[in-house]
């Protein structure tokens, strides 16, 4: 049909309307094959903090093979995406975990491997244990048992990458940044103040 025609500039403005065109439409399927990207590059601090530490290394051997899914090891948190915090948490290794958080670059995720990081576990009455990790950190993927086995690790995983390429919920990233107040109240109810830096001065000088 010629575009010279007023059929065809008809024809033309459909095309122009038609959200499968759009512009909207062209920035929603860039967001898509970002997320996709995102979710298959994984770069997983690697950080232990009780026994289920013991069931990560696994899962990068030959038998799991975790780096088929885009899942690999990195040694510093700003190169890294996903903080795995593998079990039980002691005050004193919690400022570490929320020192290494708050360095890692956005967006990243955190993964709660273990009943103690869901309620305490066995450690539930413990004198120097947390009992719940997201009153201090924003958990975007539990993954239950005790301890869990690699298998149930890499479930995890494949949730955590359907939850960023189908933007089911929001990143824990974003809920720290904004509700930064109420992390950072139960942080010094345990710290006090001024006995760990503060979020901005973990990003001084650095991109956001
Ligand atoms: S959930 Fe069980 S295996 Fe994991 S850290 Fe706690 S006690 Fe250890």
């Amino acid at each position: 049909m010629s575009e010279n025609t007023q059929e065809g500039f008809v024809d033309q403005q459909k095309v122009l309307n038609n959200e499968e065109y759009s512009i909207k439409n062209t920035q929603s399927i860039i967001q898509k094959a970002v997320d996709w990207f995102r979710a298959r590059s994984m770069f997983v601090l690697a950080y232990g903090t009780g026994c289920g530490a013991i069931e990560m290394p696994p899962i990068f051997t030959s038998r799991y093979d975790i780096e088929r899914l885009g899942v690999i090891g990195v040694a510093t948190p700003r190169q890294a995406d996903i903080l795995i915090v593998s079990g039980y948490c002691s005050y004193k290794t919690l400022k570490r975990v929320i020192r290494s958080y708050e360095q890692m670059n956005e967006p990243k995720y955190l993964i709660g491997l273990g009943s103690c990081t869901i309620n305490g576990g066995m450690y539930w009455d413990s004198y120097n244990t947390i009992k719940k990790l997201d009153e201090y950190l924003p958990v975007d993927m539990y993954v239950n048992g005790c301890m869990p086995r690699p298998e149930a690790l890499i479930e995890g995983f494949v949730k955590l990458q359907d939850n960023i390429r189908n933007a089911k919920s929001e990143a824990g990233y974003i809920q720290y940044r904004e509700n930064n107040a109420f992390y950072r109240a139960n942080q010094e109810k345990i710290f006090g103040k001024n006995t760990i830096p503060t979020f901005e001065e973990n990003f001084a000088g650095m991109n956001q």
